[in-house]
């Protein structure tokens, strides 16, 4: 072994120690459920001997589960913290090396150093990355690089194997691994006697949004006037990483303006710098551009405020309409989501409501401009193209024909068993369905129909705002001027010029 004699354990890196990690249950938020689930371990670690006169043994290893920025470090730090025991931390890439034989070292050193040193924590990060499902041991691949490091990564998961296996429960040892790629995972880990214990950290709910916003709210000067609640309920499937960094992003913003506290504008501020992108200076349109922006703009945001009032659409109300350029784009308009609900189902109406949004922003320049049309407005054009497609085909809302070309793929599998269809196959056994059901070309059909509909919704969308036309002409005037305008502000507008006001008063 020519390896011998050289100790590739105390090779860099080795295992993180926090004596104590500070982190406490108090400092996770939103993920109730595993906390409920780990504070078992905390009371075992904080008495094991007790746990082993009792016989209740600890499962051997834990595996949190779930997207990344959800928590899962946090929270084995919390149980470490909360135990007061040592927690060594590594990461699943760091053992991975081309040299055979290190990976494994470290660990042995790994396990040995936590036992000495119990009660302790063990948490492996990404163990994903050390424990891919392996390739068997019959792989043809002649890349020698390949094959010495599938060896070393499998060398490296069989001891970890080993650890877990010799793992005699009640020797005050947690281990905790996490992942977000499970699917990765070789299934050799998830037997019994290993990772007996899988926990799902996903990201927070509203409820729980709001719960990890005040708890990363403690660290910075917020003023008494800032709405929380409202953050959580408007950051749908924002994780705790983000939502902490939404904080201190807010901090940062607050102390470059000069403010005493984090205020209102301040979050809003870094909402908009996490989500687009921060402010560009320097990039300046001309004033012609930000004409057409804007129109185009307040024609998609003023589209859903008067369908909302006078058809009761369910389409996202705009929160805020900006010309400043921020990240990638020139100008922006920011919509408020709807109830998880009226995603989860969308009907007919909503969705040809929320195609007539789309087309708001070319209709506002046809009624503004007249055939004079620019640019501005042609990323809404594509998004609404897209849907009347996807209207027309997946969905088949505009008429009861099918028009798939081809069953779905899942179609294609399932098995029907039912009291309309005895046989045990597939619904479409007795037809090819990989010809188009109708003699015609389906392409073409596709296409007739897309257009159709964009012709149709569009005439009423420029219907719309011609008899808007004085509030529409209103709001660009003052989002030209201000540079922002906030949906309240354009409530505002369209109840001062009601339909049919004449045009000219503006003049
Ligand atoms: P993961 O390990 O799931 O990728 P982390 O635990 O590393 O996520 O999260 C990174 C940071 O984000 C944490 O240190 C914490 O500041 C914040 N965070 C994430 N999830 C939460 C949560 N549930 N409650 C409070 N803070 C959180």
């Amino acid at each position: 072994d020519i390896w011998q004699g050289i100790d590739f354990s105390q090779s860099k890196p080795q295992a993180r120690v926090d004596g104590s990690t500070g982190v406490t249950f108090a400092d996770v938020a939103g993920i109730e459920e595993a906390v409920e689930e780990l504070q078992e371990l905390v009371n075992y670690l904080k008495n094991p001997d007790l746990f082993d006169k009792l016989g209740i043994k600890p499962p051997h290893g834990v595996l949190l589960e779930g997207p990344p920025g959800c928590g899962k470090t946090l929270v084995a730090k919390a149980i470490a913290g909360e135990a007061g025991v040592p927690f060594y931390q590594m990461a699943g890439s760091e053992f991975v090396e081309v040299l055979v034989g290190v990976g494994s070292a470290r660990i042995r050193d790994l396990f040995k150093r936590a036992k000495v040193n119990k009660p302790s924590v063990i948490f492996i990060d990404e163990i994903d990355a050390l424990a891919t499902r392996r390739q068997g041991i019959f792989s043809d691949s002649s890349d020698n690089l390949y094959n010495a490091a599938t060896q070393e990564r499998e060398t490296t998961l069989n001891q970890l194997l080993i650890e877990l296996d010799g793992f005699d429960t009640g020797k005050g040892v947690i281990f905790l691994g996490a992942t977000n790629r499970m699917d990765l995972l070789d299934p050799a880990l998830l037997r019994p006697g290993r990772f007996d214990r899988k926990i799902r950290v996903q990201p927070p709910n509203a409820k729980g949004r709001l719960e990890v916003l005040k708890v990363h709210a403690r660290k910075v000067k917020l003023s008494p006037s800032v709405d929380l609640s409202s953050y959580a309920n408007d950051l749908p499937g924002w994780t705790g990483a983000k939502l902490a960094q939404l904080l201190q992003e807010a901090a940062l913003v607050a102390a470059r303006k000069g403010h005493e506290e984090v205020d209102q504008s301040d979050l809003d501020d870094a909402v908009d710098r996490l989500t687009i992108g921060p402010k560009r200076v320097g990039i300046e349109l001309g004033h012609q551009g930000q004409c057409r922006r804007a129109t185009a703009e307040v024609g998609t945001a003023i589209t859903s405020h008067l369908l909302r009032r006078l058809e009761n659409a369910k389409v996202e109300r705009c929160d805020r309409v900006s010309i400043n350029p921020r990240g990638q784009t020139l100008s922006q308009v920011v919509f408020h989501r709807l109830d998880d609900e009226l995603y989860m189902f969308e009907r007919r109406p909503q969705l040809l409501h929320r195609l007539q949004v789309f087309l708001g922003g070319r209709a506002a320049e046809d009624v503004i401009y007249g055939r004079d049309t620019s640019r501005a407005s042609v990323n809404y054009l594509a998004d609404a193209t897209w849907l009347a497609r996807k209207i027309i085909t997946i969905w088949n809302l505009e008429n009861p024909m099918v028009i798939h070309g081809e069953p779905p793929p899942w179609r294609k599998t399932a098995k029907f068993v039912g009291p309309r269809l005895d046989f045990e196959g597939s619904l479409y056994d007795d037809y090819d369905l990989t010809e188009p059901p109708l003699n015609f070309n389906l392409d073409d059909e596709i296409a007739k129909r897309t257009e159709e509909l964009l012709r149709e919704m569009y005439k009423k969308t420029v219907l719309l705002l011609r008899q808007h036309h004085a509030a529409l002409l209103k709001t660009v005037k003052v989002l030209l001027n201000q540079k922002e305008i906030s949906g309240a502000e354009i409530d505002f507008i369209i109840d001062k010029y009601p339909a049919e006001t004449s045009v000219s008063l503006l003049l």
